[in-house]
């Protein structure tokens, strides 16, 4: 299974000089400081990390915590991992200064971006960052509560949206429950029971969706895995904010997940779903056609059994399964090689489009290295190129997708407020409802009681969560509405119309 051609002797080697050097030293938990080490080393292993990582994992805290010097590393192993090393010190200390700094740039989001300017130049500094946490995360019992609430509030505000940017799902998904499970014991316990409660009563009704969809695969001759996997607690008490709180609009708390060969077996398995049971409105999600920010892929469709149970189903390709646990680690697996490095030294010449902003932070990070002025706007529109920020006028932050307008800041506070707004003030000016917003705008929306959308106003959203409202909403109030393939309704259905196409007309 191991691809990465690894230099067994040099590992060891390090291991032993690592060894000497924390001699003495103890971990809180009063283990030798070796254990920590050696722990950070297996997890990197375990992600199929290349042997220089490796190498760096097990010398991580040499440079900081020992005698030994970055020279005496980089004449033992080679510059790659000095500098594996150095990075992952620097990231230490990064993160300190970062505190100062803290009350100009209060948002997670410049956190995460200080953080990965100050190492970005190597993305497995990054990945070894994160394997460190991760082991710290592990035995954070041993340490006393007020180090156990910061540790589990920068795990969770920074280095899980950091593994979530390199797509490593399963990770992410350990420093959440993690980080939460210090942070807010109580409503941790209060979900887990909660789920296990519902998993228990929905326990036979899976198994007879399960079953039934299996046999149809089997006499299809479709080679499959299947999985059930529950929803994180992190994840369910996010949602439930969404969603008053009320479990029973949750579907995905449970979602049975079905690994196939390719491409074309997942829509196969799609339509045999959907021939056994009915698939809820709307609840359909092709993320192999249209992958997620983070390049996650899968088919979902959520439907309703025999047995009247809502089942979420997650279908997709082991490769696609690999990378949602995975995520950037996997791709160290799949392509053999050093992606970053390969990619800079020009031997890759394509990244994917959702990891270009890898490269926009090496060449910022290198600039930065050698004391060049750089615009850190311009790599935060990049890093979160998706995204703009924006505030309610109490001062709530508001993420939307990049092209937003007005009504769909209107339509992420409430589809209400959507559905009734007749303007909005940014800035505190009034704009027009088709004004773009940006990163940093105010925004005030105006409402009034009698007021209705109109299917002009698909011209002015720009957000699928807002367009899919509004959708609903115009399908309510005309019946016969019917939006085109573009989106845009047809002339017939309704006066407003014919005003949105003249206008369309003198644009051109
Ligand atoms: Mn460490």
């Amino acid at each position: 299974m191991d691809k990465i051609s690894r230099n067994d002797k040099r590992i060891k080697k390090a291991i032993d000089i690592a060894t000497k050097a924390h001699e003495g030293q103890l971990r809180k938990t009063g283990e030798p400081y070796i254990i920590h080490p050696l722990a950070v080393m297996e997890i990197l292993k375990d992600w199929n990390m290349d042997e220089d990582s490796i190498v760096a994992g097990v010398l991580h805290d040499t440079v900081e915590d020992t005698d030994l010097t970055l020279k005496e590393i980089e004449d033992e192993f080679g510059k790659d991992v000095a500098f594996l090393v150095n990075g992952v010190t620097k990231l230490g200390k990064a993160r300190s200064d970062m505190k100062n700094l803290d009350e100009y740039l209060p948002e997670t989001s410049d956190n995460l971006l200080k953080l990965l300017i100050a190492t970005g130049q190597d993305i497995r500094v990054l990945i070894i960052k994160l394997a460190d946490r991760l082991h710290n995360l592990r035995t954070l019992g041993a340490l006393p509560p007020a180090k156990q609430q910061k540790i589990a509030r920068e795990s969770l505000e920074v280095f899980a949206p950091l593994a979530d940017r390199l797509q490593m799902g399963r990770v992410r998904v350990e420093i959440e429950e993690t980080s939460f499970r210090y942070l807010n014991p109580r409503r941790y316990e209060e979900l887990k029971s909660l789920t296990a409660d519902r998993l228990k009563r929905a326990d036979k009704k899976l198994k007879n969706a399960q079953h039934a969809v299996e046999e149809l695969l089997k006499k299809e001759c479709i080679h499959y895995d299947c999985d059930g996997r529950v929803k994180s607690i992190y994840s369910l008490h996010k949602k439930l904010a969404k969603y008053d709180q009320n479990i029973d609009r949750i579907y995905d708390l449970i979602a049975l997940r079905f690994i196939v060969d390719d491409v074309t077996t997942c829509y196969l398995v799609l339509g045999l779903i959907h021939s056994l049971f009915v698939p809820m409105d709307g609840r359909i999600k092709d993320y192999i056609a249209m992958p997620k920010q983070n390049g996650y892929q899968s088919i979902h469709t959520t439907v309703i059994t025999k047995d009247k149970q809502v089942v979420e189903f997650q279908i997709r390709t082991k490769e696609m399964h690999d990378y949602a646990e995975r995520g950037l680690a996997a791709t160290f697996f799949y392509n053999e090689q050093k992606l970053t490095s390969a990619y800079t030294e020009g031997r890759v010449s394509k990244l994917p489009s959702h990891l270009l902003w890898i490269k926009e932070l090496q060449e910022t990070a290198t600039k930065l290295a050698s004391g060049e002025k750089v615009d850190t706007k311009k790599l935060r529109l990049t890093l979160f190129a998706d995204k703009i920020f924006v505030y309610t006028p109490k001062g709530d932050i508001i993420d939307l997708p990049k092209g937003s307008m007005p009504l769909d800041f209107a339509y992420r506070l409430h589809s209400e407020i959507g559905a009734s707004c007749t303007g909005a003030i940014v800035n505190g000016k009034m704009v027009g409802l088709n004004t773009k917003l940006h990163s940093g705008d105010i925004v005030e929306i105006i409402t009034a009681r009698n007021a209705k959308p109109n299917p002009g106003w698909l011209d002015k959203v720009g957000s699928k969560h807002a367009r899919h409202k509004l959708l609903s909403q115009l399908h309510a109030l005309f019946p016969n509405f019917v939006a085109n393939p573009d989106s845009r309704p047809s002339a017939k259905d309704t006066p407003n119309l014919a005003k949105s196409q003249q206008k369309k007309k003198t644009k051109k």
